[in-house]
């Protein structure tokens, strides 16, 4: 058994979501040699249960003292190796809530040999005795982490083993040349002579297929972390309105943040599977001068921070010099959306009403009143942060496997140079070999310790 950080204790965590009043149970799982004693000593089995493996066992957890009892639990064995960590788990079934659950886990943390666990260490352990690989572990974090459906499907993927299999073949196949070419280091004269070309070619193959997931990766990088959007406009454009439009559109709505400060009111809503947090600047038109006070800092940070600003205006007004002052606030870079709203206002009147001198074309003309160009502007908006993705999107690294897999594919560059210069095979063999053991440490066949504690540092407890 992998010893890690030097000791062997077993190590114990609720498992699940912890939030007073909520949830009909909780698990507190332990993984470790000491798993099974610990349980039964704080446990009362009526009965002539058997303690026995993949079987539920129904008691109670008893206080100190084995007289008062803390709660009415289900006891599940899962013994080594047939279990998530390879190691001996016993998972208590506890009723939900915070009290009696923080209880249970005192009492057992309190036996011999068993100690709290660290965020993601049960995967760790799991990883470390083979039992699950690296991507499919990073994937069961993503899916736990998951803020929309299409960012679960990908994960879903990766739990699957998709990752695993496909960054595993290609580097297979870089193993593959990489011996065809120490071969020929080594005894170059006993075999046939290699074809450089051909092996060139190979190795530019591969690196092909890398930089393809590596921009899948990053193209799904908004589904899985999300966009921030900053609305900005004038008091009474409809900001709230198209706000509420918004909100109302998904189902999947997840919840309303209580805004970083008061005046920055935050709501995250869903689009096309993508998790969009909308900082509305609302609460600053309320109290100021809408149009000097929106410089002061959080709002102008608020700007910095989006991945876009939709700049809403009222067409029934036409864009008037306070909506210009709004958008030369906006900062160079951002991406932004001129966004017409009140649309059924100005309908039927919709050419003379363009026709004033000073209005502009919006990029999207709206009406939050009437849900006209409600799905133009959802699609102007993913469209303008790059995150309409084609749905064929069926695998994504994540950023840390997105770096591994690029910095292979520099790696494989650097080989055609090496070809080009006509250095020889052993010259060959320094980029290959640089190429293999970054695809290792995504698949984690080369594990290292930074490695890890990089990667599981990320986890929460329990998992
Ligand atoms: P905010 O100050 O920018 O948040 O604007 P509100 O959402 O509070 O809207 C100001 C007023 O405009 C309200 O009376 C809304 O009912 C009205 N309003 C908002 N959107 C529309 C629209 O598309 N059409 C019409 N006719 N009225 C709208």
């Amino acid at each position: 058994m992998q010893e890690i950080n030097g000791e062997h204790l077993t190590i114990a965590a609720v498992a699940t979501a912890v939030a007073p009043g909520q949830g009909g149970i909780a698990v507190i799982r332990l993984s470790g040699p000491q798993a099974q004693d610990a349980v039964r000593a704080v446990t009362c089995i009526p009965g002539d249960q058997p303690w026995a493996s993949h079987r539920v066992l129904y008691g109670h957890v008893l206080a100190k003292g084995g007289v008062e009892r803390i709660d009415e639990v289900l006891v599940v064995l899962m013994l080594a190796p047939r279990s998530f960590t390879g190691e001996d788990v016993v998972e208590i079934h506890c009723h939900g809530g915070v009290m009696a659950v923080q209880r249970v886990l005192e009492r057992v943390l309190a036996q011999p040999g068993v100690r709290r666990a660290q965020p993601g260490e049960f995967s760790q352990r799991a990883v470390l005795n083979g039992r699950l690989d690296l991507t499919r572990a990073e994937a069961i974090s993503d899916l736990v982490a998951a803020r929309s459906q299409r960012a679960a499907q990908l994960a879903m993927a990766g739990v699957d083993g998709g990752v695993q299999q496909r960054i595993e073949m290609l580097r297979q196949r870089l193993l593959d040349q990489l011996s065809e070419l120490e071969a020929r280091v080594d005894f170059e004269e006993d075999l046939p002579p290699l074809d450089g070309e051909a092996l060139l070619e190979e190795l530019l193959d591969v690196r092909r297929a890398l930089l393809q997931l590596v921009e899948d990766g990053q193209r799904s990088a908004a589904l899985r972390q999300g966009l921030r959007v900053a609305l900005v406009g004038r008091p009474n454009v409809g900001k709230s309105s198209l706000l509420n439009r918004l909100s109302r559109r998904e189902r999947a709505i997840v919840t309303d943040l209580p805004g970083t400060t008061r005046d920055l009111l935050e709501s995250e809503i869903v689009l096309e599977g993508v998790p969009i947090t909308l900082l509305d600047t609302a609460g600053i038109r309320a109290t100021q001068d809408a149009v000097e006070q929106i410089g002061i800092a959080r709002s102008h940070d608020a700007l910095v921070s989006a991945d876009l600003v939709v700049l809403l205006f009222d067409l029934s007004d036409g864009w008037t010099a306070d909506d210009e002052s709004l958008r030369q606030l906006i900062p160079e870079g951002v991406p932004w959306l001129r966004v017409g709203n009140k649309a059924d206002l100005v309908e039927g009147t919709g050419a003379a009403a363009a026709a004033t001198a000073d209005e502009l074309e919006a990029d999207v003309r709206f009406s939050a009143a009437t849900g006209v160009g409600e799905a133009e502007l959802v699609q102007g908006l993913l469209e303008r942060c790059g995150a309409l993705t084609d749905g064929a999107l069926l695998l994504a690294l994540n950023q840390r496997q997105g770096d591994l897999a690029a910095a292979a594919a520099d790696a494989l560059q650097r080989s055609q140079q090496v070809a080009a210069d006509g250095l020889p095979w052993d010259f060959w063999t320094i980029d290959l070999r640089q190429a293999i053991q970054s695809l290792g440490e995504i698949t984690g066949e080369e594990l290292t310790e930074s490695v890890l504690d990089r990667i599981f540092s990320r986890f929460c407890i329990g998992k």
